[in-house]
């Protein structure tokens, strides 16, 4: 049977290699730049917010195999969630990464998704690169101008 870690870094390399949702949005109303200085990581996130809904959601970027992927989850993550489920899902994966909780099953979301960053927890250099993406995100929805920075 295949070891769980390996099954994680098969999705963050499957992730990296093919990124979901890459590309510029051109109706974005909601969108930051990240940059994550250590590691040399880019992300811009483009989001479609109707209502409090979030409609559609892609990234532009480069940088290493996790920052990439984790943008690229993410995005897949957050289409069609309403803003108070984006919020809850931010501390969702913030709790997994930072004190290695296993997200729990919830009815709304399918949290194996942010499991599979659970890894990076291991590698405190890499827990930047993993969170770019998402505090990028989550600047957007506050309408931050000024580049995010994870230095
Ligand atoms: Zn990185």
């Amino acid at each position: 049977m295949m070891d769980i870690r390996d099954l994680y870094q098969e999705v963050i390399l499957d992730h990296s290699r093919r990124p979901r949702n890459f590309g510029r949005l051109a109706d974005a109303n909601c969108e930051a730049e990240g940059d994550n200085p250590l590691c040399g990581d880019r992300v811009h996130i483009y989001l479609r917010i109707e209502g409090d809904r979030v409609t559609e959601a892609r990234f532009e970027g480069r940088g290493c195999a996790i920052s990439m992927a984790s943008a690229s989850l993410m995005t897949d993550m957050l289409r069609g969630l309403a803003l108070d489920e984006v919020r809850a899902l931010f501390q969702h994966f913030h709790a997994v990464v930072t004190h290695g909780e296993s997200a729990e099953a919830c009815d709304w979301i399918d949290l194996d998704k942010l499991n599979v960053l659970s890894g990076v927890r291991e590698y405190p250099v890499r827990i930047k690169c993993a969170t770019l993406a998402w505090h990028t995100m989550k600047a957007a929805l506050e309408g931050k101008r000024t580049p995010v920075r994870t230095e």
